[in-house]
């Protein structure tokens, strides 16, 4: 049977559920469409789920780990009357009103009617597209420090990337990890100053410059990676037990590609705030923000775009 709702949010991260506690509150009874485990890179509650300590969220003193803050985010939707379910969104129809959502593969009558929409699908990660590195996922190749470090415990492992994520995970992995590379293709890092000075001072990570990995190798588990030198072009390898890909992320618009504006960088375009190409369809979060890309920034973006939701939904009458 099709629910008819006025709101209906996609995704479930800090955009999302912060749109659900503001249209809840407007007592407009929103159905957050939280997403289902699918992988360690795609769960309900978004990349906060994957992350470790969160120390600049505002009214944290002492930080929050992401999953805490994203239960915390989750309940306080609830508490205000917001459904949300773990579902997946498969099928967006935004051609006309009421728009039409369907979930789970269904390919029948639509789930879901809805007045507006408010996106919120957020990012998800840029994997190498290496040799081995789909077939050992989970075997060794992860996305996620939080959820896997504790496999690595006095074992050698290797981080990619050299922003932010690349150094919290490694950070975090020595906690575990006998020793802990982190590779990178440049010689100077994209991180913040303070992650890059934590970094550096710890005497179990060790950076691998101007290196790019090639391949990823073992049978059953990873036991090796194919390394060659940005600036000579020579090739090397490297006895690890573990890649963390931390190279950044991409945003989810799959559903929606074909039908409301995208930036050339593939992110969803938005103007005046929050509101895309199709009136009444609205967007926040890591999925129309190639800029900020923080937890505050898409939690403040989900604000605006309950904000724009309740005042288009009044400026129509409903
Ligand atoms: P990012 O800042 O885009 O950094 C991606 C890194 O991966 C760059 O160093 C990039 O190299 C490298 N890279 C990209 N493609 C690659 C490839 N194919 N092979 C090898 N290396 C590749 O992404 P991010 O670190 O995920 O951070 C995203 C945003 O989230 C940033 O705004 C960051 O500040 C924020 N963030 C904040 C925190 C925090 O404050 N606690 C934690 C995590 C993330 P180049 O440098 O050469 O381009």
């Amino acid at each position: 049977m099709t629910q008819s709702t006025k709101v209906l949010v996609v995704g479930s991260g800090p955009a999302g559920l912060t749109a659900a506690i503001y249209t809840a509150r407007a007592q407009l009874n929103p159905v957050v469409i939280e997403g289902e485990p699918s992988s360690t890179s795609d769960q309900p509650g978004g990349q906060l789920m994957l992350t470790t300590e969160v120390e600049n969220f505002p009214g944290f003193p002492e930080g929050i780990t992401g999953p805490e803050l994203m239960t915390n985010m989750r309940a306080q939707a609830a508490r205000f009357g917001a459904q949300i379910t773990t579902e997946k969104v498969t099928k967006l129809d935004l051609t006309a009103r009421p728009f039409r959502a369907w979930v789970g593969g269904n390919d029948g009558e639509p789930d879901y009617e809805a007045t507006s929409v408010i996106l919120a699908t957020g990012a998800k990660s840029i994997m190498l597209d290496v040799a081995g590195e789909e077939r050992l996922l989970g075997h060794g190749v992860s996305t996620c420090a939080t959820c896997d470090g504790f496999f690595f415990r006095d074992l050698p492992i290797v981080v990619v990337g050299g922003g932010d994520s690349a150094l919290e995970e490694a950070t975090f992995l020595t906690r575990f990890a006998s020793s802990v590379t982190i590779i990178h293709r440049r010689d100077s890092l994209r991180a913040s100053k303070i992650m890059q000075e934590r970094a550096l001072a710890n005497e179990k990570i060790t950076f691998l410059w101007n290196t790019q990995v090639t391949e990823i190798l073992g049978d059953s588990k990873v036991e090796r990676i194919g390394l060659t030198n940005t600036l000579t072009g020579e090739a090397s390898s490297m006895d690890v037990a573990g890649v963390f890909v931390a190279i950044g992320h991409r945003p989810t618009t799959e559903i929606f590609a074909n039908e409301l504006d995208l930036h050339p960088n593939g992110y969803l375009a938005v103007h005046q705030g929050s509101l895309t190409s199709i009136e009444g369809v609205f967007a926040c979060g890591d999925v129309q923000d190639h800029h900020y890309r923080q937890a505050i920034t898409a939690a403040g973006s989900g604000c605006m775009a309950a904000i724009d939701t309740e005042r288009w939904l009044e400026s129509q009458g409903s």
